[in-house]
């Protein structure tokens, strides 16, 4: 599932590439990943311009000059693509990144008045796009109980640990994972920001100490700034707006690297499963 690193390169990518042209027309496939009234697209959609492209969490915003945002969640396959002059795709990576378009994953087409397209791409029809007036936007349910922005500069350490005394009983990967105690942390930062800090993942939140929070803080946003820099965590296929491939998981420490000697002791990383959810660690450098 693309985590928040992964939306934020879809977002400067198209940030870059879409804002300021003209929609000229919009397909889609099914209703459910484009629920939306045909007037409503009529009258707000088509012949709007771009005007910025936010995020939110794992949420992306495409700002239109009708005042009418266009709602996007990824899910487990989504993926954005541009195709004009430049191309850009990014989000779940497979081939329809970079093969012909539309495809049998395509959900939505949206066509610019200078000829040039955005794909929404989902194989498996979880994610959508929806259509809502942008002054909404901070009323739909997730908006309203997702955690801050981890990588805000105005986020402190304090407000961080601070965020975790509502989940104090239960592990600190699960309150990690919780979209609500900080937005957009996903398995892999989980697990690398872990092991960034020497945190075993199964210890309860209330035995870790100050000094370890603001260890986990940084490491947290030093992960997910690295992957950012180098066009999320994939390793295939994955395409920046310069062309360039997400590289993360080359530098990856822990995640996916079971069997493999840790990058800070040797010992080997070991998998095993904490809150539901396929976990890394050097078992030498996370005691629990
Ligand atoms: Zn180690």
């Amino acid at each position: 599932m693309p985590e928040l690193p992964e939306v934020e390169t879809v977002r400067r990518g198209l940030q870059e590439l879409i804002v300021r042209r003209s929609i000229a027309t919009e397909s889609h496939d099914t209703v459910k990943g484009f629920p939306n009234a045909p007037a409503d697209v009529a009258a707000f959609l088509i012949g709007a311009t771009i005007t910025t492209v936010r995020r939110r969490a794992k949420v992306l915003l495409i700002d239109l000059s009708s005042d009418y945002t266009l709602v996007i969640h990824l899910k487990m396959t989504g993926q954005l693509v541009y195709r004009g002059e430049q191309v850009f795709g990014a989000g779940h990576p497979n081939e329809s990144l970079i093969g012909k378009l539309p495809d049998r994953s395509t959900r939505v087409t949206i066509e610019f008045t200078d000829g040039s397209y955005l794909y929404f791409n989902d194989q498996r029809k979880f994610g959508w796009m929806r259509l809502m007036p942008t002054v909404e936007v901070p009323n739909i349910e997730f908006m309203k109980k997702v955690g801050p922005e981890p990588l805000e500069a105005d986020f402190t350490p304090q407000e961080f640990a601070g965020r975790f005394m509502r989940r104090s009983k239960t592990s600190i990967k699960a309150a990690l994972l919780d979209q609500s105690v900080i937005a957009g942390v996903g398995n892999i930062y989980a697990d690398e920001s872990l092991w960034g800090a020497k945190i075993h993942p199964n210890r309860l939140v209330n035995t870790i100490t100050d000094k370890e929070f603001q260890v986990l803080y940084t490491e947290l946003r030093e992960v997910m700034n690295l992957a950012i820099e180098k066009g999320g965590s994939t390793d295939k296929n994955y395409v920046t707006a310069e062309g360039k491939r997400g590289s993360y998981m080359d530098f990856a420490r822990a995640f996916r690297r079971e069997g493999l000697p840790c990058p800070r002791c040797a010992t080997e990383i070991i998998k095993f499963k904490v809150a539901g959810r396929g976990t890394h660690i050097c078992p030498s450098c996370q005691l629990l």
